[in-house]
Formats: C-alpha cells, structure tokens, sequence
C-alpha cells in the first residue's frame, strides 16, 4: 500500500485487493477456483476517505475483472478471459495510433509554419508508415489470434498450476472435453482489419501520387512539388543565429534556365516581416539558430509544366543578437542562392498538400478507429458472455478485514 499526494487537499490511495473467481468452464463444465490479486486506486479530502473510496472501487472492479487463468481439465481459456484481454490490446493499439498520428500532425504543422525545416512532409508521412505497420499487424493478429486453437499448452500450464496449489478444482468436467475450440471472428473485426489496411495504404497517398505522376520533390521545398501558378516555401541552406528567432529580410527572387541562357524573370516573393522594438525580455531570451524561408509564387503559365528552372534567389536578413542580459543588436547578413527546380503540373502543390494531410489524417484516423471499433466489439463480448463468479474478497491493508462481496 501506497500514499500519494495528489492535490493539496486531496489524497489518493492505492490498495491491493485479493478475491477467489470461481469458473465453471463454458466447454466441459469443470468447476475451478483460483485467486486473483488487483490493485485499486481510491481518492478522497483525507486518508481515511480515500482508503473507503477504494473499497468501494474493489466492489465494482473486483468482479468486472475475469482473470486469465485456463480450465485445468480441458485447457481453454474462457470466452470472456480471451476478449477481456483482446479489449485491453485494442485500447492500447488505439491510443498507440492517437500519439503517433499527433506527433505526425504537430511535425506537419510546424513544418507549414516555417518553424521546423529539417524534416520534409515526404519524410513525417513515411516515419508514419512505419510507424503503423506494427500497429496494423498486431492489429490483425489480435482479431484472428485464436488462444484455443491448441489446448494441450494450455493444459498442461492450468494442472502445473493445479500441482502448485494456485488452482483448485470445486468438480470434475460433466461434458466431454474438447480438443480444440474454433473461435469466430466476428463481422465487425473483420471490417476493422479492412479498414486499418485501407489506412495504411491511405497515409503516403501524396507521395504515390507525386510518383505516378511524374512530379520531382524538392527537399527544401514545402510542399515538395511545384507547378506553374503555385505558391511555395523555400527553405534556405542558411540559417542566422538571432534573439528569440526573430528576423525579416528583403527578397529579391529571378528565374532562368538551368543554364541560364533565357533572360531572367522575375517572380514574386515574400519572407518574414517580423518587428520588434528596442527592448528584450521575457521567456526564451536567448540567440538560437533560426532557418531562413523565403515564399515564392511561380508565374502562371502551364507552359513551364515539367521544365527546369532555376530560381536565383537574394536576401538581405536583419535580426537581433544578444549581447548580454536585456541588451541586443541589430545585425544584417546577404545570402544569395540558387534553387534548382523542376517543374510539375499546374497547381501540383496544391493538390499535394491536400493529400498529405487527406493522407495522414485519414488514414492514420481510420488504423486508430478500426482498433477502437475492436476494442468496442471485444467488450460487447465481454459484456455478454458467461462471467466468472467472485466469492470472497480480502483488502491487504486490513489483513484481519475478510469482506464478502455477494
Ligand atoms: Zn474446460
């Protein structure tokens, strides 16, 4: 037994209980005991509240709890053992796919606003493909795992347990004991493995497209493809250490040929226009390296659809430097460059951008929903298929304190 402040004026506890679940097995019909230990959580305004509030959370979650022991007559595990367990899987799978899923949407989001250029959309759908691979699969072994399939182990693990004392079997089986028991897989599972398999294939869908279609990625640009009439971010290989990742530049942006023969064209462009005063403080008050970007729109003409440009690129980059506590300067560097690119369709990036996010949203929503859906259907099971029975239950902080719950 454990005692944690939570609040100020709250406790929690944390309790072990230990009750006795009687089985009678759902295919032979043995009758088995055996004891099953839980540690409860209870909280209150003070200790003596919170320790009473445990006990009334033993009552409800003592005999809601199967346990997982297997019938040490015919080895099999019980119907609502097996998916009491496949429930709590499925939870996990779900919440798994809900982390990964968020850390892919925060990673796109913070590369859209500029704030994260190491990383390419290319790369956060990918990490998120890989991510959910074993997500998917342990997905499909939990729905068509059968644990009844070959009840020998299971036998012989139950009637160790039996030698051992840590099952005791009430009355012998009335049925005859079967060699195997066939486990139905349900409709809704099977629609769940579908739909986490359509997911799957659902989150690089940007990139199957870009590929089918030809289009170049380019790794400083977000999105990596760009078509004529697009707007995109570039990002610069320079960086400019200043005060809480503030700068503005001036662009200037002309595009050629790659060889530079055509005379150059000039394209709209546009960076950071950031402001800030004559004074310094606060949180995060410090110089960090801070990538440049500068936005470009394409000139509008679908002619230049799979051409080569190159695109000579001039910033003039201000920003402030600390130079010691609350005291900064304004500095200012030139960075010149020269983004070689290739051209897709018109509105390409457009039409990317769309399905990466059409892509990790839904198909990284559809893998966390079809385990949802499992862990739903598995506890729809749970809820209608035989219980064992919980006879006596014993709190271990009031050893002499024997309480039976029926
Ligand atoms: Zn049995």
């Amino acid at each position: 037994m454990k005692y944690t402040m939570a609040k100020k004026d709250s406790e929690s506890v944390s309790e072990d209980f230990l009750c006795v679940k009687e089985v009678t097995c759902e295919w032979c019909e043995t009758v088995f005991r055996f004891p099953l230990k839980l540690s409860i959580d209870g909280s209150g305004p003070n200790k003596l509240a919170a320790r009473k509030n445990a006990v009334e959370n033993a009552k409800i979650k003592l005999p809601e709890e199967p346990g997982t022991e297997r019938c040490p007559s015919c080895g099999a595990l019980q119907t609502c053992m097996e998916a009491s367990g496949s429930a709590l899987g499925f939870g996990c799978l779900t919440v798994l796919m809900a982390i990964c899923l968020g850390i892919a949407i925060t990673f796109g989001v913070l590369v859209n606003l500029h704030l994260l250029t190491s990383v390419s959309l290319p790369v956060v759908g990918w990490i998120l493909v890989a991510l959910a691979i074993p997500i998917v699969l342990f997905n499909i072994y939990l729905a068509r795992v059968n644990p009844n399939s070959e009840l020998n182990a299971g036998l012989e693990e139950a009637k160790t347990k039996v030698a051992e004392g840590k099952i005791t079997v009430v009355s012998q089986p009335k049925s005859v004991i079967p060699e195997s028991i066939p486990r139905s897989t349900g409709i809704v599972p099977l629609i769940a493995i579908g739909l986490s398999v359509i997911g799957l294939c659902l989150i690089p869908a940007a990139e199957v497209f870009r590929m089918a279609s030809g289009w170049t990625a380019h790794p400083f640009a977000v999105p990596p493809v760009a078509g004529p009439g697009d707007e995109v971010t570039l990002n610069w290989p320079n960086s400019v250490n200043c005060l809480k990742g503030k700068w503005r530049g001036i662009i200037e942006v002309e595009m050629t040929d790659p060889v530079g023969i055509h005379p150059m064209t000039k394209v709209d462009a546009s960076c950071s226009t950031e402001q800030w005063g004559n004074w310094s403080g606060g949180r995060g008050n410090r110089n960090r390296d801070t990538a440049i970007w500068t936005k470009v729109k394409l000139p509008d003409d679908a002619a230049l659809a799979g051409k080569d440009v190159s695109l000579h690129a001039k910033i003039l980059v201000t920003y402030p430097q600390s130079s010691g506590l609350l005291r900064f300067e304004n500095k200012e560097a030139e960075f010149v460059h020269d983004f070689q690119m290739k051209l897709s369709s018109p509105k390409s990036s457009t039409m990317y951008f769309a399905a990466w996010w059409i892509g990790i949203v839904g198909g990284g929503g559809l893998i966390a929903l079809a385990s949802w859906l499992c862990r739903l259907y598995q506890l729809n099971v749970v809820k209608n298929s035989p219980h064992p029975k919980t006879l006596y239950t014993k709190n271990f902080a009031e050893p002499d304190d024997l309480v039976e719950l029926q």
